[in-house]
């Protein structure tokens, strides 16, 4: 899997992205990651790649010209016009299921604004889906656009090992992940559930999916309107109260 990283701070991007789990993968070769600077594609000598914006306002926009270039450089070397996220606070917000939907693909094109945001009419031209990581606004959509890549990488076959991809994890039928806890089982006098050293494995898978519905339940309510439960589950549980 491919992925373009269209920003002002390829640096950034790639450090964040070139270590642990990730790094390993784009090692292996089975992702590509690849930032491309804006900068490069600017016509003017100072590499100026932002300006004011037209009706007046605080801050600049990031300019056209540049970031289309940059788009075409990459499409052009993929032969077609690639799916193309525009990472900014007014898009839908990113999920799990976007995750798993957007690993479907061979390449993805992200593109981080910065300052004020970017020139609408390129956005118009080149963005497929715009997305937002959450209701809050940040400085730029490198960190954003890092949080998908990583996100979407685990769902790439190969990038996760066995093991670990075979794992139930949060947001797997709308339901968040059980408690962990590994080695001494007593630690500071607080004691593993029993249950987890029983060996029993039927009674550790049904203690975990309890745990799983407790945990949403306080934690995330909202997600337990689309959770797969059963009948005896929401009575036990008391889902169906809110
Ligand atoms: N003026 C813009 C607005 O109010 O919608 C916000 C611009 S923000 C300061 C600069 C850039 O950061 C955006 O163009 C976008 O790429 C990125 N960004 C900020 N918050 C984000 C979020 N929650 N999700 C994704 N990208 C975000």
């Amino acid at each position: 899997m491919r992925f373009y990283i269209l920003t002002l701070f390829p640096e950034m991007v790639m450090s964040g992205l070139c270590t642990s789990i990730i790094g390993k993968a784009a090692e292996k070769g089975i992702l590509d990651i690849e930032a491309v600077n804006i900068r490069d594609f600017t016509k003017d000598r100072h590499q100026k790649a932002d300006d004011y914006p037209y009706g007046g306002g605080a801050g600049m926009v990031m300019q056209a010209q540049p970031i289309y270039d940059a788009y075409q450089s990459v499409a052009a070397r993929l032969g077609r016009r690639p799916r193309t996220v525009y990472l900014t606070p007014q898009g839908p917000v990113f999920t799990q299921r976007m995750a798993k939907e957007l690993a479907r693909e061979e390449a993805l094109v992200f593109l981080c604004g910065h300052y004020e945001g970017v020139d609408e009419r390129v956005l118009e031209e080149i963005v497929t889906d715009p997305v937002s990581i959450g209701d809050y606004v940040l400085t730029g959509g490198e960190l954003p656009a890092m949080v998908m890549v990583d996100a979407i990488s685990r769902m790439v076959p190969g990038v996760l090992t066995n093991e670990e991809s075979g794992a139930f994890e949060s947001f797997e039928g709308n339901l968040l992940e059980y408690p962990q806890y590994t080695r001494p089982a007593d630690w500071n006098g607080k004691m593993v559930p029993d249950v987890l050293l029983s060996g029993d494995h039927g009674r550790i898978g049904q203690w975990r999916r309890e745990q799983s519905i407790l945990r949403t339940k306080r934690y995330r309510p909202d997600l337990l309107e689309g959770a797969e439960l059963t009948i005896k589950e929401k009575a036990v549980y008391g889902v169906n109260d809110w």
